[in-house]
């Protein structure tokens, strides 16, 4: 990960862990693709065949010992490159502006040449590991030979053969050593049903609606913290599945209505978006949206968490309210446009059943993870159709994307310049137009070299 402080780096937004990138560099031939497919495992490589943002860096997911990496494959000819050495001087550039580590790769069989001299050279001024591989070491007596590439300035060379995987594994190993902490594969350690929130306007019928979803002639499951008698979260089950309606208690007691103040009303609500992972936002449907509705909205997507909109007291909508929320509606939802709707009654009971399939479209996409293979065709594609725009008369260039976080799913473009938040925004519509991102807020963090 680009360290925050570094200088010529900016970050925009909120910056997250990134899964950490190993860049892997050197001349043709001398065996980066055949360790590239060990590292993948031969299965990974083949099916993820997939061209990058130019056709001269290809991004793959990569796994050892339980960590998740980015491995970037620098591997093939700058277009309008002039010879080797600039294909090599730009893939180094490339390495040392966007990854965590760098491994240089160079064939043991040949020793080091002038080009890898070359850019041993550039890479000495990388701030950032760099680990010197020499490939086609297949067995004990071709490690003999490697003396002479200490002279490259890079510390020990590290004999590997990808033909046969020999020494492969302590050199991943080396890798994620020199890796800043890699975030763990989320587990939900909680585990249990997933929770929710209901939040929303005084009057709006939260209440009703969680007795409408516990039944009130059933027993209901509470889950209790501390007391018995001031249970927090109810368990409750909507169409089959269950769930767990986070702080609950308010809802039973009133508390912000009955002490009156907003304040207390709206820390409520924080923390129950907070505590939540899926937020069920009531509306009045009799009533015009407000400007106070839609800031709850904002407060769940700044949240990070996965939004439903149900539009309540349905009972009371009649022909010309109806006509008016279509046009209030649209008005209203331009910031959260991937907001799924559902109309229903807590009185009567109407449509209280569709608003778990809505919850759990929402939470699987809050889930999701866009493979760095499909994400990167995906951006080649978007990015070859539109480019973004020149600015200060440059062109930035984006050199490839990796999903960054899940829950909600967060993406960082590592970039060659800035780019303008309309841009981004382009981008995250077309994104949504690709991956199935219905219910959840995305983050598309940029990270830029100058
Ligand atoms: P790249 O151009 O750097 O990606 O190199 P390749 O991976 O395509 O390899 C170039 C040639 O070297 C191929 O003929 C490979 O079979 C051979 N090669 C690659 N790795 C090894 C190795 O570990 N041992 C041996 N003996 N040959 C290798
Ligand atoms: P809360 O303050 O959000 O918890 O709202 P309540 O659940 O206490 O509901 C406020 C008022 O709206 C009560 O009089 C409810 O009976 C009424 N209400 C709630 N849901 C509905 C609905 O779907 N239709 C109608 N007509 N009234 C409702």
């Amino acid at each position: 990960m680009l360290a925050e402080g570094d200088a010529g780096t900016g970050i925009e937004g909120d910056a997250r862990p990134v899964q950490p990138v190993l860049a892997v560099v050197g001349r043709p031939n001398v065996g980066k693709s055949t360790l590239v497919n060990r590292i993948l495992g031969r299965r990974e490589a083949v099916v993820q065949d997939v061209s990058g943002v130019t056709r001269d860096r290809v991004a793959y997911d990569a796994l050892w010992n339980g960590r998740r990496f980015t491995l970037l494959d620098t591997g093939g000819w700058e277009p309008g490159a002039k010879g080797m050495q600039a294909a090599i001087s730009a893939q180094a550039e490339t390495a040392m502006a966007t990854a965590d580590v760098i491994m240089l790769v160079v064939d043991g069989q040949v020793g080091a040449t002038a080009v890898d001299e070359a850019v041993a050279r550039t890479l000495r001024r990388a701030d950032r590991p760099v680990i010197l591989a020499a490939t086609k070491v297949d067995d004990q007596r071709g490690e003999n030979e490697l003396s002479a590439l200490w002279r490259l300035g890079l510390g020990e060379p590290h004999p590997v053969s990808g033909l046969h995987g020999r020494g492969s594994g302590d050199l991943l190993d080396l890798v994620i050593d020199a890796m800043p902490d890699s975030p763990r594969d989320d587990v939900d350690l909680e585990g249990g049903p997933r929770r929710v929130a209901l939040v929303g306007k005084p009057n709006v019928g939260k209440s009703s609606l969680l007795n409408q979803l516990t039944g009130e002639s059933r027993s209901v499951v509470d889950a209790t913290a501390g007391t018995t008698t001031d249970p927090v979260d109810s368990v409750v089950e909507i169409d089959g599945e269950t769930w767990k309606i986070v702080d609950t208690a308010g809802l039973r007691r009133k508390v912000g209505q009955a002490s009156g103040t907003e304040y207390y009303a709206s820390l409520r609500t924080k923390a129950a978006i907070e505590a939540a992972e899926v937020t069920v936002l009531l509306l009045d449907a009799s009533e015009p949206i407000s400007e106070q509705d839609l800031r709850v909205a904002s407060q769940v997507a700044d949240a990070g968490r996965a939004l439903v909109l149900a539009m309540n007291k349905w009972d009371l909508v009649d022909e010309d309210r109806r006509h008016a929320m279509v046009r209030e509606l649209e008005r209203a939802l331009v910031r959260f446009p991937w907001v799924e709707r559902v109309n229903i009654s807590a009185r009567t009971g109407r449509a209280v059943q569709k608003l778990a399939p809505a919850m759990r479209t929402a939470l699987e996409n809050w889930d999701r993870r866009v493979p760095t293979g499909q994400l990167n065709q995906w951006l080649a594609d978007v990015v070859a159709a539109t480019p973004p725009p020149v600015r200060g008369g440059k062109q930035p260039k984006i050199l490839y994307a990796t999903q960054a976080q899940n829950r909600p799913p967060t993406f960082v473009l590592f970039t060659s310049g800035f780019l303008e938040a309309g841009y981004r925004r382009f981008l995250e519509r077309k994104l949504r137009e690709t991956f199935p991102l219905t219910g959840t807020p995305v983050q598309i963090n940029v990270r830029v070299r100058e």
